[in-house]
């Protein structure tokens, strides 16, 4: 079972995946939990080069979010599901559709393109869009902001749009939830759409 989440920053992702992991645990499974970008160790040097890289152009930020992909892909994903086990990572593809394509404005067209060449084709079987106000979610991330984080409230907007654009183009695998209520509440939400899709 392949679960990646999505949503902006502060959309309270890393709090989700870990109460759904437990959850999952609980029932028996074994859970890998991986994060884009740095998931890896090659990831962490790609991570620093691109959260900290000066004038970066748009192509080459694209490119170090794929290199990263490909290698979480082929070296953890891939073989969690290999032996069974459930795998949930916090970003995948569509963290790059939305903010190298809908953000800094490339063709999401390529920019899938270049994932699904990245990852040999590997997609979630669910994909959970935590859904919230940027405005609400950067306040949210309560430490100093990287050079990402800080784009600007249009870069983040325009993310957004291009994730419920996304959502609604793939209807059977990318579910949007409401990230504005509690965690427990989020969490409830969470559990439904995965036993629903998954159909556990
Ligand atoms: O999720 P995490 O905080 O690790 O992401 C690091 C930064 O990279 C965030 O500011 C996020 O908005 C940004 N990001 C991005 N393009 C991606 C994935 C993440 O700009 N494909």
């Amino acid at each position: 079972i392949f679960v990646s989440f999505e949503g902006g920053d502060g959309a309270g992702k890393s709090t989700q995946i870990s109460l759904l992991a437990d959850w999952f645990t609980r029932a028996g499974h074994e859970v890998v939990v991986g994060h884009e970008p740095g998931g890896t160790e090659m990831g962490q040097t790609l991570r620093q080069l691109v959260l900290h890289g000066e004038d970066m152009s748009p192509r080459t930020e694209a490119l170090l979010y794929a290199a990263d992909r490909a290698h979480h892909a082929s070296t953890v994903i891939r073989p969690a599901l290999e032996r069974g086990a459930v795998m949930i990572t916090d970003r995948y593809l569509d963290s790059s559709v939305a903010y190298q394509g809908g953000g800094r404005d490339l063709s999401a067209d390529d920019v899938e393109g270049l994932s699904l060449w990245a990852t040999q084709g590997l997609l979630p079987h669910v994909t959970i869009l935590l859904d919230l106000d940027p405005v609400v979610g950067v306040g949210r991330v309560g430490r100093s902001l990287d050079r990402l984080e800080s784009a600007g409230a249009e870069f983040h907007e325009r993310t957004r749009q291009a994730y419920l654009g996304r959502a609604a183009a793939h209807p059977d695998r990318i579910v949007v939830v409401d990230a504005a209520g509690s965690v427990e509440e989020v969490h409830a939400k969470v559990v439904a759409a995965v036993a629903e899709r998954l159909a556990l």
